[in-house]
């Protein structure tokens, strides 16, 4: 079956958000078009040049917190390789809908853009739904913090999040601490290195040590937090003695372990030649496995699973890390019809049966909490 929403998957497709740059301005304003000629009031915000965030509210006349949905309109760069289908062609082959962006998750946004215009008669008489649509995700959330800066966010009663999980209702995430360790040293010709202090050999001692730190103590569903050295850079050529040598640090936390205090141990651990200066500091997302909206999501995903569904997380981050703090932290799940494997790689798909299905989960979602706004007027029950 053809999905509803894959003629606006494949127009958002068409647009190139690779980010960095983004430049996602001109696939925003397309999206915000759409959105206006469905239905939606939308509120465009820019946060660069060429860089866009928009929410998008349907209102309803039930009292009570909207539902919202959230999704980013970059994407990762294409990568070395090859790729055999057009990244921006939106072929289809078979079940498969390819495009950069495809899973991760330009056909996220496509479907649930459509399940609300479908639903549109019972969001109207129910509690309304807010769309959080950012640039930027990709780099680090960096449009979801503008869209926080801009001190517009709605109040909303639950947060659905689409990046990519092929359908399967996931309640959380790890959190991401990226830091930069700087080493500083004296400069001197390379033919006498005695008359200088050589910034690579403190980065090197600081690495040496590096590798036997532990960020803390194992969460019961997200296991162990990790360390990751991922750039190295130092010196200017051969022959000086390097005075500046810096290696980038990424640290995947869990709600357990506070960020400041990882850092601080870190910065004890590597002592004081070491200077730190953190890039990116995005807490843990994880919802109540026992929420009663959490189970309801449950009890309509495990219809189109044969397994038992069981409390997962994911191991990549995503804009809830930043939005859920600023939101008053509502119960959130990420859910959408992106394959996992699939992001970020090359030749990347989306399956056109799990996008119709997310469709389907994301009009039932709405149809509930439509529903239940309408049998218990004024309050949150989930
Ligand atoms: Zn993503």
């Amino acid at each position: 079956m053809c999905p509803a929403s894959l003629s606006l998957a494949q127009r958002l497709l068409g647009f190139d958000t690779i980010n960095p740059p983004g430049n996602e301005a001109a696939c925003m304003q397309f999206f915000a078009d759409w959105l206006t000629d469905n239905g939606f009031e939308v509120t465009l915000s820019a946060f660069g040049t060429d860089r866009a965030n928009l929410i998008a509210t349907m209102s309803g006349a039930a009292d009570g917190m909207p539902l919202a949905f959230t999704g980013h309109l970059d994407t990762v760069p294409l990568g070395n390789q090859a790729w055999q289908h057009d990244p921006f062609g939106s072929e289809i082959d078979g079940d498969r809908l390819y495009g950069r962006g495809s899973s991760d998750m330009k056909a996220a946004v496509a479907a649930f853009a459509l399940a609300c215009v479908e639903q549109q008669a019972a969001i109207r008489a129910g509690r309304g739904v807010i769309l959080l649509i950012t640039g930027g995700e990709e780099t680090g959330c960096d449009g979801a913090q503008a869209l926080i800066e801009d001190g517009n966010l709605p109040e909303i009663g639950a947060l659905i999040v689409g990046e990519p999980t092929a359908n399967y209702p996931v309640i959380g995430h790890k959190g991401a601490l990226w830091l930069r360790c700087e080493t500083h040293g004296k400069t001197a010709h390379g033919a006498m290195p005695e008359l200088g202090i050589n910034a690579i050999y403190l980065a090197a001692d600081a690495l040496g040590k590096i590798r036997h730190f532990s960020p803390g103590a194992p969460h019961p569903l997200m296991k162990h937090p990790t360390l990751n050295v991922g750039r190295i850079q130092g010196g200017l050529n051969i022959n000086s003695v390097p005075d500046r040598a810096a290696f980038d640090v990424d640290i995947r936390s869990a709600p357990n372990l506070q960020h400041a205090t990882i850092r601080q141990q870190l910065s004890d651990f590597l002592e004081e030649s070491v200077q730190m200066t953190t890039l990116v500091d995005l807490p843990a997302v994880l919802s109540s496995a026992e929420n009663q909206w959490v189970q309801s999501i449950y009890r309509l995903c495990q219809t189109r699973f044969d397994q038992p569904l069981e409390a997962r997380v994911v191991p990549y981050f995503t804009d809830a890390s930043l939005l859920l703090p600023a939101l008053g932290n509502p119960p959130c799940i990420i859910l959408g019809p992106g394959e996992p494997s699939m992001a970020h790689q090359t030749d990347e798909y989306c399956l056109l049966s799990k996008l119709s299905e997310a469709e389907q989960l994301y009009a039932e979602i709405i149809g509930e909490w439509m529903a239940d706004g309408k049998r218990s007027p004024g309050m949150a029950t989930f």
